[in-house]
């Protein structure tokens, strides 16, 4: 007979296993690291997707034009709200996308923090990657 814990839905369960959290620093190159910040986009950096080794070039203005707009559809985009946290900034953003090799949803978390009127710096949080759909 089957027991039903409490704390765990099959929906939870099923969420945990098919999206993967990285850190920025294991699927980003070209991010500064500095005494009072990590992470920092600066002109341009790398995302190597951890699924399928795809490579992306992100710049400055990929982040300033984020913007919070999504390519997911929403069932999916509560998914990965869900798993995003609320970072200790005063504003953040996210970036969706479909890696365009292997399909895999993905969400860039950053912060962003404008040092002047118009002028933010971006420190990338971390990655929350699904399952990709394609094989390479
Ligand atoms: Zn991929």
């Amino acid at each position: 007979m089957l027991e039903w814990s409490g704390n765990s839905s099959p929906v939870r369960m099923m969420r945990s296993a098919r999206i993967d959290h990285y850190e920025a620093h294991s699927v980003f190159h070209g991010l500064l690291e500095g005494e009072d910040y990590r992470n920092r986009v600066a002109g341009a950096c790398i995302y190597c997707c951890p699924r399928c080794s795809h490579r992306i070039r992100f710049r400055w203005r990929s982040f300033y034009q984020a913007n919070e707009r999504s390519a997911f559809k929403w069932k999916l985009r509560r998914v990965f709200d869900d798993m995003t946290p609320a970072l200790k900034t005063d504003e953040q953003g996210f970036l969706d996308f479909f890696c365009p090799t292997c399909a895999a949803p993905t969400r860039i978390i950053f912060s962003a923090d404008d040092y002047a009127k118009l002028a933010y710096h971006f420190d990338i949080y971390a990655a929350l990657v699904g399952a990709g759909t394609r094989q390479k």
